[in-house]
Order: structure tokens, then C-alpha cells, then sequence
């Protein structure tokens, strides 16, 4: 941990696998204590497992979230994110998905490989102004997909970092604007998942 000044910091270590993880964080939380000793030191972890670090004398605060559950959705993460005051994050989440062939849309999340979309010519998001959407369509990304063309993972890679950066715009404003719960809830409402809807809007 040298070059890096950690002491008289807040850290947030965000270990949120499983107990194979959290028994190797354990050193780990352990080294970054004596290299830090006046930091204020969070562990984001799953509720499930928040018995194995709940009582580390080297954590000043333990945050748990429900991640196979109702804290499973990007935007349950964000609020969280907020809440803890975490301004900068990293995933390969958006990527990849992509490569797998999922796009993420406002509505959901749309598996570009599905037969419905062979003869469907509009792109990916009609309301997404990104390369990709502006430029090719559904049935087409499918047939590089079909075809293994490594084209269509780059198209829909773009696709999906433009919606994730243009949606966490779309929420620091509203989080500026103080109206996050009136976002949350316009978002929840176009989602065609119905089933994945938080409890508090089903
Ligand atoms: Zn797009």
C-alpha cells in the first residue's frame, strides 16, 4: 500500500462476493488498519454474510445490503452509493453484458441474440443517441452477434457505457435537484420487468 496516502481518510472497501472473499479481506482489512490507523474504515457487505466481519476490530462501521435481493438493481446501488457519499466507482458490469450479448435499456434489459429481433430495424434504444443507435439496428447487431462478427460486442460495449454514463448523469442531477424519488419512481414505472419492482412501488 505505498504511494498512496490512506491514513485520516474515509475508505469504503466494497468486498461484496462471497465467504471465500471475505476470509482473504480479512488480512487484507487488517493491513489497511496499521497503514491507516486514524481513517474511518466501511465495509459494504451482504446482509447474509455480515456475521463474518460484524465484530472485526479493525472496521469502524459494517453497511449491509440485501445483493440478491431487493438491493439487486443498479439503481437500489446508486442510492446506496449516494447515501455513503461515493462519487466514483468502476465496473465491468456494462461490458461485460454486452459481450454476452445483453443490452441495457430504460425498460429493461433486452437479449439481443432472440429471434424477435431478426427482422426489428429500429436500434437498440430508440431514445439512446449513442454510436451504436444512431447508426445500426437491432437485426443487424443480432446477425454480427449470430455470425460472431466481434463487431456486434463493441457496438453493443458502446451502446451500454453511453446508457450507463448518460443514466448517472439523469441521477446526479436529480439527486441535485432534490427530486430522487420522483426519478426512482418514473424509472420503476417504464421497467417491463414487473416482477423485479421494489416493494415499496409494486
Ligand atoms: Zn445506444
Amino acid at each position: 500500500m505505498k504511494g498512496v496516502e490512506l491514513n485520516h481518510k474515509k475508505i469504503l472497501v466494497t468486498f461484496l462476493m462471497h465467504l471465500g472473499d471475505l476470509t482473504l479481506t480479512t488480512p487484507f482489512i487488517r493491513a489497511l488498519r496499521e497503514a491507516a490507523p486514524d481513517s474511518h474504515i466501511t465495509m459494504l457487505v451482504d446482509e447474509k454474510l455480515k456475521d463474518v466481519v460484524l465484530h472485526n476490530p479493525c472496521l469502524d462501521e459494517v453497511i449491509t445490503i440485501d445483493k440478491h435481493g431487493r438491493d439487486n438493481n443498479i439503481l437500489a446501488l446508486l442510492s446506496c452509493a449516494h447515501n455513503l457519499g461515493v462519487d466514483m466507482f468502476d465496473c465491468v458490469f456494462p461490458t461485460r453484458v454486452a459481450r454476452n450479448g445483453t443490452a441495457m435499456t430504460s425498460r429493461g434489459r433486452l437479449v439481443i441474440r432472440n429471434a424477435i429481433y431478426a427482422e426489428d430495424f429500429r436500434p437498440i434504444d430508440e431514445h439512446c443517441n449513442c454510436y451504436a443507435c444512431r447508426n445500426y439496428s437491432r437485426a443487424y447487431i443480432r446477425h454480427l452477434f449470430k455470425a460472431e462478427e466481434i463487431f456486434g460486442l463493441r457496438l453493443l460495449s458502446v451502446h451500454n457505457l453511453h446508457f450507463l454514463l448518460d443514466f448517472t448523469k439523469k441521477i446526479r442531477d436529480a439527486i441535485e435537484q432534490d427530486r430522487f424519488a420522483e426519478f426512482r419512481k418514473a424509472f420503476w414505472d417504464q421497467w417491463e420487468e414487473k416482477d423485479e419492482r421494489p416493494e415499496d412501488l409494486a
